[in-house]
């Protein structure tokens, strides 16, 4: 039997998506109002495990929300895959301290996650990146210069590519002062 969230979802880009999607689209505008829906959906915790407030849904059911969200409008998609795939990396890679700390507030929508390895002269060449972390205490300072990034304005939250060393790199989740 299908998960409940694939009808909600259907309903919800129907009834709400649908009829605003190209208005938004040529006046490039954010859609706030349907992120706070997708948000009430539960949708920024898709791929959470329900210990951690989560919707815990297994792959196959995701991509069947996603091709829904598509139907409708394919950015709210990159909302939340680029979310998504920040929250995974804590998931699979994060320590546990980590992962208490950044996954129940990424299912919440709290933490709105991104992807920042583009760069201007390194996009598909993603070995090209220039940015740097240096450590300093508990902490890196980063230096560099990201484009391109889903959810880069509205992002809280991101897993940012940056050389810790001149040959080497490392991935880490950056959270932006409040
Ligand atoms: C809608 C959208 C959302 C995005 N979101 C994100 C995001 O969230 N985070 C992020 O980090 N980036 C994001 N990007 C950036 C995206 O990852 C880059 O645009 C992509 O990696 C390509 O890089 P580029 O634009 O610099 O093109 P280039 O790398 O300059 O490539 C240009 C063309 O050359 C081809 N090419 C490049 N190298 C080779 C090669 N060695 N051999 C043969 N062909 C080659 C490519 O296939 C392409 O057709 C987003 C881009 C778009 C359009």
């Amino acid at each position: 039997m299908d998960h409940p969230v694939i009808a909600a979802v259907r309903e919800f880009v129907d009834d709400e998506v649908r009829p605003v999607a190209a208005a938004l689209e040529h006046a490039d505008a954010y859609p706030h109002a349907l992120v706070a829906r997708m948000r009430e959906l539960g949708l920024f915790g898709a791929l959470v495990p329900e210990p951690f407030g989560g919707l815990g849904l297994d792959v196959t059911t995701y991509a069947r929300v996603i091709e829904e969200l598509c139907r409708g409008w394919m950015s709210l998609a990159g909302v939340i895959n680029s979310h998504t795939m920040a929250a995974l990396i804590v998931l699979n890679h994060g320590t546990d301290a980590q992962r208490q700390r950044f996954l129940p507030r990424f299912a919440r929508g709290d933490a709105r996650g991104g992807l920042a390895l583009t760069e201007p002269h390194a996009g598909t060449d993603v070995q090209a990146i220039r940015t740097v972390a240096r450590r300093r205490g508990d902490d890196y300072v980063l230096t560099g210069t990201k484009l391109f990034i889903t959810n880069g304005r509205e992002g809280n939250t991101l897993a940012l590519l940056a050389r810790s060393r001149s040959r080497s790199s490392a991935t880490r989740a950056w959270t932006r002062p409040s």
